[in-house]
């Protein structure tokens, strides 16, 4: 609570300062920032706060372009691994896959060039809904190499609500589906609402060669069985807003050398 609070004064705060001096900040940053969206569609009327629209997402790629590089996860998690950081550099991901993400934000992200990641829940693709991910979009998919897949569990159940043995039937059950319908090495995982436990962190490296939660909480951000990512929220409409946001969370700093 205190930790969000901090947060948004800070965002407050950093909303005052001029657009090119929040870009040279952010510039100066050595690390990287893995950034988790959602749905990207064009109206979000309810405010829902996981849908970014159209018009916002490409705002925000237009800032990111002027900001710094845009790399895959396979590059963050060798960079996280050798513990040695380039420039200041942003990984795109998608948490549930949604149909959006390939029939509205691909396009955009293709035109500048940034690989992304969807992280994919077996029930949401199989329960055959407009919203997620289908059949042809797979196909699209299974061509394309800078689209990388991940596993976001079989039925987006928290991992703290399974049974020991149910963890480990998620790793193993989300990866295979995935990379029989795809071909594709599946070789990320991200947890659902965020929530890992022991037995998660004993055996997510069994399956997977990193695994990523739904936040930053400066301590263990850099742990390859939980790596943090920064949510986008929606409302972030100009390239100040969401650079200020971005301006105001933590990211993941790795030292050279060391
Ligand atoms: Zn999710």
């Amino acid at each position: 609570m205190l930790k969000s609070l901090r947060q948004k004064i800070k965002f407050l705060f950093f909303l005052l300062l001029p657009l090119w001096l929040i870009i040279f900040l952010l510039r100066k940053r050595k690390g990287i920032h893995i950034l988790m969206y959602h749905s990207v569609r064009a109206r979000n009327e309810n405010r829902f706060p996981y849908i970014v629209t159209e018009k916002h997402f490409k705002i925000q790629l237009a800032a990111l372009e002027k900001t710094g590089s845009c790399i895959s996860i396979e590059d963050a998690v060798g960079s996280i691994r050798k513990r040695s950081s380039g420039d200041c550099s942003f990984v795109i991901s998608f948490d549930d896959g949604y149909a959006d993400n390939i029939d509205t934000a691909a396009k955009h992200l293709e035109e500048k060039s940034f690989p992304f990641t969807i992280f994919i829940t077996r029930s949401f693709t199989d329960s055959g809904m407009n919203s997620f991910l289908a059949a042809r979009h797979f196909n699209h998919i299974k061509k394309r190499k800078d689209i990388t897949l991940g596993a976001h569990s079989l039925l987006h159940v928290n991992h703290n609500f399974l049974s020991k043995k149910e963890i480990k039937k998620d790793f193993q059950e989300s990866k295979t589906f995935l990379s029989e319908i795809t071909s594709k090495d599946i070789k990320y995982y991200a947890y659902t609402g965020g929530g890992y436990t022991d037995e998660s962190l004993n055996h997510v490296l069994d399956f997977y060669e990193a695994a990523f939660k739904d936040r930053m909480d400066g301590k263990t951000d850099t742990d390859l069985r939980r790596i943090g990512r920064i949510n986008i929220p929606h409302g972030l409409n100009s390239e100040k807003r969401f650079l200020t946001y971005l301006l105001s969370q933590a990211y993941i700093r790795l030292r050279s050398n060391e």
